[in-house]
Parts: structure tokens; sequence; C-alpha cells
């Protein structure tokens, strides 16, 4: 077996998981960069490689259970190891409510934001189960916490707060296993999907997904910000 750790991260090409890739290759993490559109990820993933950082591209469109296995069967093959999933892929669409939100487009989010988690997770956990420390690491948001709840992303809000839910299940099924799972809200990120106004840089929305992914004796079941427990 090889003695880098291996770690994938979906929607890697761009904002926050581009940058979660960066800071595992630079902790010499062999990082498979996932994303569903083969031009972005490779360009992505060979930005990372000029950086002198271990990072190779694999095409997933989350939320795909065919997209999903084949990825499993790839890694497997390549590397037949995977010590860190980080579902990062996410999707905001405009702001809905329950008078104006479409199901169908519901449904969509909730198939990128949840169920795609699902069948990640489901995919890889053989190979989790047989790391050392298997981590699976949830970018959520406070936008889905009960705590912090408000109006409007009816959509968005309830597939984030549904992910946090998979996040204590998981934990709970998994707890007699090697592997740690939580949730994390990376803050208000400067991205295509934060916008200019965002007061953070995409650095300080990865941290907190590097000290999960890296640090010794994380618990499990939990939901972080800035590497501090928040409420759900
Ligand atoms: P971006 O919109 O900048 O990037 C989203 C990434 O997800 C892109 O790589 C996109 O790929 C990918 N993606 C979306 N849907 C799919 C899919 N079905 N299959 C594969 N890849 C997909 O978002 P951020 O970087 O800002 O957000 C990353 C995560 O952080 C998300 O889960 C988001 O909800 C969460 N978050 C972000 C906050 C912020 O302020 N930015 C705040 C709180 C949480 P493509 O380029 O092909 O579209």
């Amino acid at each position: 077996m090889m003695d880098n750790k291996v770690a994938l991260v979906t929607g890697g090409n761009r904002g926050i998981g581009f940058e979660i890739c960066r800071q595992l290759g630079k902790a010499d993490f062999l990082v498979i960069l996932a994303a569903r559109d083969e031009q972005k990820g490779n360009d992505a993933a060979k930005k990372l490689r000029e950086e002198g950082l271990n990072v190779s591209f694999e095409l997933l469109e989350v939320g795909n259970e065919k997209s999903t296995n084949d990825l499993a069967q790839i890694i497997k093959q390549k590397y037949n190891r995977l010590d860190v999933l980080v579902n990062n892929a996410g999707v905001l669409p405009n702001s809905n409510n329950i008078e104006t939100a479409l199901i169908g487009e519901v449904k969509q989010v909730f198939d990128t934001n949840f169920f795609g988690v699902i069948l990640l997770v489901q995919a890889f956990l053989p190979m989790l189960k047989s790391a050392d420390e298997g981590r699976i690491i949830n970018i959520a948001s406070g936008m889905g916490a009960f705590n912090e709840m408000w109006a409007g992303h009816l959509a968005y809000r309830t597939s984030k707060t549904a992910l946090n839910g998979l996040t204590m299940v998981l934990s709970k099924d998994l707890a007699n296993t090697n592997i740690k799972v939580n949730s994390m809200c990376p803050g208000w990120v400067q991205t295509d999907m934060g916008g200019m106004n965002a007061p953070r840089s995409v650095q300080q929305g990865a941290d907190t997904a590097f000290w999960l992914a890296t640090a010794t004796n994380i618990e499990t079941g939990k939901f972080y910000r800035d590497r501090r427990e928040i409420a759900w």
C-alpha cells in the first residue's frame, strides 16, 4: 500500500473545494480532485500539479449513481485506498420559498447536496473502513442550522439540514469503525456561490475541512466552523 494518504474532494474544480485540494496536497495527501466537467477538472488538477502537489482529476457527477460507482471502481483499481472523503460539491439556486419553490428544482438540489452524499458514502465505505483513520467531511452550512434558520432559500437550507442529519446518523452507524464523520460550515466565503461581498477567503473557508482531515483525536458526529463546535 502507498505511504501517502488519499483524499477525494467533490466539486474540486473551483471555490472552496479547489482550495481544500490545495491544502491537502500541501500536507502530502494524494488528492483526487473530482469534478463533473472533464475540461474544468483537468485544468484545475494541472494547476495544482504545477504547484508541486500530487493531484489527479477524476470525473464525478454528484447525485448520479452510475458516475459514483464508476469512480469508486476506478479509485479501487488505481489506489485501493481512501482515507478522506470531502463532500464539498453543492448547489445554491436562486432563493425560493414555499410559495415559489418548484418541487422538481427542490429535488434537484437534494440530489446534489444530500442524496449524492449518501451514494458516495455507500460506494466508498469499504475503502474508508480499511483506512487507519477514515474521515468523512460534509460541507454543510449555517443556512441549514436550526440554530440560525431564517426565511428564503427553502431548497438549499433544508438540503443542508438533511445533510447535517445524515452526519449525525452516520456517526452513530459507524461508531464502531475507525471512521469519523463531521459536518462543517465554511462561513460566508468569496466564491462564485458566495459572491464578491463575502468577507472570507477560500483559505479561511477550507481551513476547517483541512483540520478535520488531518488532526489527530478529532471527535465524530459534530458540526464545526473555524475549528470550533457550533450548534446544529
Ligand atoms: P461554488 O459554486 O463556487 O462551487 C461549487 C462546486 O460544486 C463546483 O466545483 C461545481 O462544479 C460543483 N458541483 C455542483 N454540483 C455538482 C454536481 N452535481 N456534481 C459535481 N460537482 C458539482 O461553491 P463554493 O465553493 O462556494 O461552495 C462549496 C461548498 O461550500 C458547497 O457545498 C456550499 O454549499 C458550501 N458553502 C459555501 C458557502 C459560501 O459562502 N461560499 C457558505 C456555506 C456553505 P461546476 O464548476 O461544474 O459547476
